[in-house]
């Protein structure tokens, strides 16, 4: 995979401010705010940063979080995960494995048969509907 490095003044300037707030300082839209929360047309979900594919619309499904929640990735090598220790919780954040742009969270409450539900922020990505 072709990693994407950036400084974070070229981010700056390509990411619109709500995107580089989730992407590059791990910000969390509000909820039931995303434009994908509730989006299920058929297509990929890239990364808003980097273009890179991150999720199937086949994988999206309606959780009810807030958020726009996937059962799966794109493909195994897609997300990178690293445990999250902010806010006094532990939980497990999910991020773009070739621009390292935050994405979300990933939890243990998902549906069959994957169990997991990818909880992410609609900001962080760009859906190209096929
Ligand atoms: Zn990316």
């Amino acid at each position: 995979m072709t990693k994407v490095v950036k400084t974070e003044s070229e981010w700056r300037a390509e990411l619109d401010p709500e995107q580089y707030r989730v992407l590059r300082e791990k910000g969390t839209e509000a909820a039931f705010s995303g434009e994908y929360d509730h989006v299920f047309e058929p297509g990929t979900y890239h990364c808003a940063g980097c273009g890179a594919e991150l999720f199937a619309s086949d994988d999206k499904y309606d959780s009810g979080c807030g958020w726009p929640a996937f059962s799966a990735p794109a493909g195994a090598e897609a997300l990178a995960e690293e445990t999250d220790t902010s806010y006094g919780m532990v939980r497990t954040e999910v991020m773009c494995a070739a621009c390292g742009g935050h994405l979300g969270h990933v939890f243990p409450d998902g549906p069959h048969p994957t169990g997991l539900r990818y909880c992410i922020n609609s900001a962080a990505l760009k859906l190209e509907e096929s």
